[in-house]
C-alpha cells in the first residue's frame, strides 16, 4: 500500500520538472506522473524518473566524517564535527584575518540555502570571500543581460511562448541531452510552422531536429552573430521604428556589424555566406522570433560579448520587449535562477542587488539588524576564489559543489584544495572534493526538506518534503544555525525553511528580484509565483490591498528595467579565442553534457540505470581526424591540454567538425575533461572558457 503523493520538483536541472512521490509500505519511494504542472506536463527524463535512487544510495553519508591523526576520514559525532569547524574557521580568522577564510556554494542550494549561505559568510565570518559554481554556469549570460536590459532573468518569458514564435535560434544548447522535457516546445514550434535554427559545433540530437544547423568553430560564434547583424543591415532588415523608439547605442553597434563582412565571418567561423543569408532570412521572416543562449556562448572569456551580440540581434530586430519575442537564456542547474539572486554570489546581496549599493546594503543590513558598514565588499569570482586557495585563502566551507570534478584545470584546483589549512565539506555522497575535506558533514537532499528554488522561466516552486532524513544528517539550514551558534551569532539563522523564506521576502523587497508578494501558501497553491512579485501596498487607513500581485511571467513589455526604459546596444566586434590552436597544440576541445549524467555526476554516477547508460567519458572525434591518428572506435586517446592529460575511448562521428574534438565532463580520474579546459576569464562576468581551448590527440601508446 502506498501513502498519498506529494508533489514536488525533480532535484536536478533548471526546467524543474513536476512529479509526485510515493512511499510504498516497505519505504521504497516511487516517482509518479504529475501532470498538473504546465512547464513538463509529466515528462520526465531518466535523470528525474530515477532520482530516487540517490536517496538510497548505499554511498550516502550518514555520519559526520572527521580526519584522524593517520590521515583517514573516520565517523564523529555531529557536535564534535561542528565544534571542530567553527574552533578552525575561527583560529584561521584570528591568525590571518576574515577574507582568509573562503565559503563556496552551489547552484543546486534552494533560495534558502543560498541566501542563508551569504548571510553567513558576510555576518557570521565577516568575509567578502563567497563566490558559487553558478559562476560557471551562466554568468556571461546575467551580464550580459544585465547590460542591456538592466535586469536579468533567464527566460524573461515563459516557454508555453516559445511554440507560438515564428523562429528561434538555439545558441550553443542541446535540450535533448540537457532538459528533454524541454524538447516538445521546439517539435510543436516546428508543428505550428515555426522554423528552428541551431548554432552548435556539433550535429546534436537537438541539431538534428532544425530547419538550419550553423556548425561555426568553436569560439567564433561572436562573429557568427556580427555576420547576421551585418546582413540585417545590408538587406534593409532594421526595425528602426523600434530601435528609435526603445534603445539606445545603435550607431556603435551597427558600426560594428558593418565592419564584420559575410564573406570574413565565414572565413572566421566556417559557415558559408548562403547559410548566413538563410538564417538571417528565416529569423527575420515572421512577425515574432526568439535567440536562446546556453553554455555554447556563455562558457567563453568573451561571453559576455557574445551573448550581447546575440542580443544586439534581437533588438536590430525588433525583437526583445515584445510579445512571444526576444532573447532568453536556458539556465541549466536546478537553482541555476535563484542561486544567483539571493547573496551568495561574490558582488551581490539578496533579491539581486548590488553588494556595492548603499542603500541595498542599507536595506539588507536593516533586515539581518547588522550595521551596513560591517558588510564586506565584494570579493573573488569562483575561479579566483579556488585559485586562491592554500595561500590568501586558509579554510574553506564548501556547500553543494564538487570542483574537483566541475572547475577548469581541475587537477590545479584539486591541489589548491589539498594545500588548504581547513577544508569543510557539506554533501550527500562522499564527492570527489568531499574526499578531500578534514570534515565532511552529511546533510540532507531534496525529497527530505522543504525549500523553494526558481526555475529557468524565473518561476518560483515549492519542493516539499516528502520523506523522512535518514538518521544522522541534517539539513545544510541546521549546518549553518550550529556553526553560527558556535561563532557566537545566537540569532538569525533559523532551521525552517519558511521562516527563512519570510525573512528572505524581507530582504528582496523593492529589489530587482523582488519575492516580497510570494509566500509557501501561494507556491503551494498556484504552481508556482514568476518574480518579480511585489508585496501588496499598504492602502489609505492601512488595510491591505485585498488583490496580490500576480507576478509577471513576460517583462520588458512596456520598458526595459533600465534608467531610461531602453535596451542598450553593446558595441561588440569578433576577438580570437584565449587559446587557438597552433603547431603544439592544433585541434579545438569543447566540452559539454550527456543525457544520462548531470553537471559533476556527484549524484547520478551513482544511480546504476544511469551509469549503465553512461558509465563513462569518451573522445568524439570526426573520422578524419580518427584516421589521421589511425585510431578506431573505442581505441583509447589522450587529449593534452597546456593543463594536463585525460584519457578516453573514441567515439568517431561524422556529426563534429573535423578540427574539433568534445568530451564530457561528468567524470573524474584519467577522463577528467575538466583536467584540459583553460581557466582565461571572461573581464566582465569572470566566466572560464570550459567551451574552447588547444589541444592535441594522441593514439595511447604512440604519444
Ligand atoms: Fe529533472 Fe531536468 Fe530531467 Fe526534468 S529535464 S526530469 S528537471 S533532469
Amino acid at each position: 500500500m502506498q501513502n498519498t503523493a506529494t508533489p514536488t520538483h525533480c532535484p536536478y536541472c533548471a526546467l524543474q520538472c513536476g512529479m509526485n512521490l510515493t512511499t510504498a509500505a516497505d519505504g521504497t519511494v516511487e516517482v509518479t506522473e504529475r501532470a498538473d504542472f504546465p512547464v513538463n506536463r509529466g515528462a520526465l527524463c531518466g535523470k528525474g524518473r530515477t532520482a530516487p535512487a540517490v536517496l538510497a544510495a548505499s554511498a550516502r553519508l550518514t555520519s559526520p566524517l572527521v580526519r584522524d591523526a593517520s590521515g583517514t576520514l573516520v565517523p564523529a559525532g555531529w557536535d564534535e564535527a561542528l565544534d571542530l569547524i567553527a574552533g578552525n574557521l575561527s583560529r584561521t580568522r584570528a591568525e590571518h584575518g576574515a577574507d582568509a577564510l573562503g565559503v563556496f556554494g552551489g547552484g543546486g542550494l534552494t533560495n534558502e540555502k543560498a541566501y542563508t549561505l551569504g548571510k553567513f559568510a558576510r555576518v557570521v565570518l565577516g568575509t567578502s570571500q563567497i563566490d558559487y559554481n553558478g559562476r560557471f554556469c551562466m554568468s556571461s549570460a546575467a551580464a550580459a543581460g544585465t547590460k542591456a536590459f538592466g535586469l536579468d532573468r533567464g527566460l524573461p518569458f515563459p516557454l508555453e511562448d516559445v511554440p507560438k514564435t515564428g523562429c528561434v535560434i538555439l545558441v550553443g544548447s542541446n535540450p535533448a541531452e540537457t532538459m528533454p522535457p524541454s524538447l516538445r516546445y521546439f517539435t510543436e514550434l516546428r508543428e505550428n510552422g515555426g522554423t528552428l535554427i541551431v548554432v552548435d559545433p556539433r550535429r546534436t540530437r537537438t541539431a538534428e531536429q532544425a530547419d538550419l544547423h550553423l556548425a561555426p568553430r568553436p569560439g567564433t560564434d561572436l562573429a557568427l552573430a556580427l555576420g547576421m547583424l551585418h546582413l540585417v543591415v545590408a538587406e534593409g532588415r532594421v526595425d528602426e521604428e523600434y530601435v528609435e523608439a526603445r534603445t539606445t547605442g545603435w550607431e556603435d553597434a551597427r558600426a560594428a556589424a558593418m565592419a564584420h563582412w559575410p564573406e570574413q565571418v565565414e572565413r572566421i567561423t566556417g559557415v558559408s555566406v548562403p547559410e548566413l543569408r538563410e538564417a538571417v532570412r528565416l529569423f527575420c521572416a515572421p512577425r515574432a522570433a526568439m535567440v536562446l543562449t546556453a553554455r555554447g556562448p556563455e562558457q567563453q572569456a568573451k561571453g559576455t560579448d557574445t551573448v550581447g551580440a546575440w542580443i544586439n540581434l534581437c533588438l536590430a530586430t525588433g525583437r526583445a520587449g515584445r510579445p512571444l519575442s526576444g532573447y532568453g537564456c536556458l539556465t541549466g542547474q536546478g537553482n541555476g535562477q535563484g542561486g544567483r539572486e539571493h547573496g551568495q554570489k561574490a558582488d551581490q546581496l539578496p533579491g539581486y542587488r548590488k553588494l556595492t549599493d548603499p542603500a541595498a546594503r542599507r536595506h539588507v543590513a536593516e533586515v539581518w539588524g547588522v550595521d551596513p558598514d560591517s558588510l564586506p565588499g565584494p570579493g573573488r569570482s569562483a575561479y579566483e576564489l579556488l585559485d586562491a586557495l592554500g595561500t590568501d585563502i586558509r579554510s574553506l566551507l564548501l556547500m553543494g559543489s564538487n570542483p574537483v570534478v566541475s572547475a577548469p584545470r581541475a587537477a590545479h584546483i584539486e591541489e589548491r584544495l589539498r594545500s588548504l589549512d581547513f577544508l569543510a565539506v557539506c554533501d550527500v555522497v562522499l564527492s570527489e572534493t568531499a574526499a578531500l575535506a578534514d570534515v565532511v558533514l552529511p546533510v540532507t537532499q531534496w525529497a527530505e526538506e522543504t525549500g523553494t528554488t526558481t526555475s529557468l522561466e524565473g518561476r518560483v516552486l515549492l519542493r516539499r518534503r516528502a520523506i523522512t532524513p535518514p538518521e544522522g544528517v541534517r539539513s545544510d539550514l541546521e549546518v549553518l544555525h550550529g556553526l553560527a551558534d558556535r561563532l557566537g551569532v545566537e540569532k538569525g539563522f533559523p532551521t525552517e525553511p519558511e521562516e527563512v523564506f519570510e525573512e528572505l521576502r524581507r530582504a528582496s523587497a523593492g529589489g530587482p528580484a523582488d519575492y516580497s508578494g510570494i509566500s509557501y501558501r501561494r507556491l503551494a497553491e498556484e504552481n508556482g509565483v514568476f518574480w518579480p512579485c511585489p508585496a501588496p501596498a499598504e492602502a489609505p487607513g492601512g488595510d491591505r490591498h485585498p488583490e496580490p500581485h500576480p507576478g509577471t511571467p513576460r517583462l520588458f513589455l512596456d520598458r526595459f528595467a533600465t534608467d531610461d526604459g531602453r535596451a542598450r546596444f553593446a558595441p561588440v566586434s569578433h576577438r580570437p579565442s584565449a587559446e587557438e590552436p597552433d603547431e603544439e597544440y592544433p585541434v579545438l576541445l569543447t566540452t559539454g553534457r550527456v543525457v544520462a549524467q548531470y553537471q559533476s555526476g556527484a549524484q547520478t554516477r551513482r544511480v546504476a540505470e544511469l551509469n549503465a547508460a553512461a558509465p563513462g567519458p569518451f573522445v568524439e572525434l570526426h573520422p578524419r581526424l580518427a584516421a589521421r591518428l589511425g585510431a578506431a572506435e573505442g581505441d583509447p586517446l589522450a587529449v593534452v591540454s597546456r593543463r594536463g592529460r585525460a584519457v578516453a575511448p573514441a567515439r568517431i562521428t561524422t556529426a563534429i567538425r573535423p578540427d574539433t574534438v568534445f568530451m564530457p565532463f561528468h567524470w573524474p580520474g584519467e577522463g577528467r575533461a575538466n583536467t584540459l579546459t583553460n581557466p582565461a576569464l571572461d573581464p566582465t562576468s569572470r566566466m572560464p572558457e570550459f567551451k574552447v581551448c588547444a589541444v592535441r590527440v594522441e593514439a595511447v601508446g604512440t604519444a
